[in-house]
């Protein structure tokens, strides 16, 4: 079917235009593109065909000169994008500019400057507590309702969905064991998460207000935060996440502009601790922070979980703003995890950790029982959003495959 005449409720038609990064069959050259249906636009080849003013930003081979160009830009390109795709006065020019989406090459669409990961689904915090502090009088720290918790994580091992994830090695040691051993990560899970990215920078010593979320984040993907239990348990204590989590991180080959997201942005859930001043969203005249976005986990192409991202406790925007409250600078590129996305029902959890309930119940699969990740499963992440009149707005999926280390 031409890519113009893409059904209307499609989850990737016009109203959805994501941007990416890809190369043309039997080319090298990265070029920026829009998918629309199961088609990629030259976007920058159609700039440049019809006399855009918006070629610099399309010209590749990365999204970061759009992203850095701020949000009136955004909106400029994308009702451009828009009329590309849509008005039938271009479809001579633009329809021989679009490629099957199965004949390209996807990159990795922008160039990640830093990496935070956060904790943010209390129903996770809660599961993980329960799991590994069952003496604790409460299964959340104290901290985890005044502050969204985070961790600075590897920039540099971001890749692109599609990217085989190798077993890391590292040092365990169970609690019983008398010492530790090295060796390939024999509880290596997922966390399924939403990626935040941005793109207007600030500079050291100043802060993003909550209500400036908008004029910084550009848009979203899907993230999978791939962390080997076993490395994790041992050398977590005292400073955090460290080997077990930066060998690989995965996300979404597509970034989702947040305007395409428009009709899913949802009141998060209710505060049940005040806030202080610089994090309360319940202000009068505070934008709606959450957005309702609809996951599924897959392993081998059997969906195991359905995580709902409108139950988040803190938002992006309460993330963002906490993260440069020290006067720490954004660059355009950095990338922020929501943390994992755990539902409160049992079907909703985004890690095999909480799946399983730390390995005592394996999932039941049509090729096997599963606690953790054997080498050559496949764990895909896909979503979508409720769009205007309806429709869908599918955030593009993230895979990768498990190979041995
Ligand atoms: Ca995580």
């Amino acid at each position: 079917m031409p890519p113009f005449d893409v059904p209307e409720d499609d989850p990737f038609g016009p109203h959805n235009l994501p941007y990416g990064v890809f190369s043309p069959s039997g080319s090298t050259e990265r070029r920026v593109g829009a998918r629309l249906g199961n088609h990629v636009l030259d976007a920058g080849a159609t700039a440049a065909a019809l006399g855009s003013p918006h070629h610099a930003l399309l010209a590749g081979p990365t999204l970061n000169p759009l992203l850095a160009a701020g949000r009136t830009a955004w909106s400029d390109v994308r009702r451009a994008v828009t009329s590309w795709v849509t008005d039938p006065a271009h479809r001579n020019t633009v329809e021989p500019l679009f490629h099957p989406l199965s004949e390209v090459t996807l990159h990795l669409p922008f160039e990640v400057a830093d990496y935070v990961d956060f904790y943010a689904s209390e129903h996770h915090a809660r599961n993980v507590g329960q799991m590994f502090r069952p003496e604790a009088a409460d299964s959340l720290m104290p901290n985890w309702k005044h502050l969204p918790v985070g961790y600075h994580g590897r920039a540099g091992t971001v890749v692109v969905s599609g990217t085989d994830v190798a077993r890391p090695s590292g040092q365990r040691k169970a609690p019983a064991d008398p010492a530790p051993v090295f060796g390939p990560s024999v509880r290596l899970d997922i966390e399924a998460e939403v990626g935040f990215v941005v793109g207007v920078p600030t500079d050291m010593g100043s802060r993003v207000a909550l209500g400036d979320f908008r004029e910084h984040v550009f848009g979203l993907c899907l993230l999978n935060d791939w962390s080997a239990r076993d490395i994790q348990a041992w050398e977590y204590v005292p400073l955090g996440p460290f080997l077990a989590k930066s060998f690989a991180t995965s996300v979404s080959a597509w970034i989702t502009p947040l305007e395409a997201l428009e009709h899913a942005r949802v009141a998060p859930p209710e505060r049940t601790h005040p806030l202080l001043p610089y994090l309360d969203d319940s202000a009068p005249g505070t934008e709606l922070g959450g957005y309702d976005l609809r996951i599924s986990v897959a392993v081998n192409g059997h969906v195991v979980s359905e995580p709902p991202f409108s139950a988040m406790y803190w938002t992006a925007a309460q993330q963002l703003t906490h993260m440069t409250v020290n006067g720490a600078a954004l660059r355009t590129g950095d990338l922020y995890g929501s943390g994992t996305v755990s539902g409160p029902a049992e079907h909703q959890r985004g890690s095999l950790l909480e799946l399983t309930w730390n390995g005592r119940d394996p999932l039941e699969l049509p090729d096997g029982k599963r606690t953790f990740l054997e080498d050559g499963d496949v764990v895909t992440l896909s979503a979508w959003a409720p769009g205007a009149g309806g429709l869908r707005v599918g955030l593009s999926e993230v895979s990768g495959r498990i190979v041995a280390g």
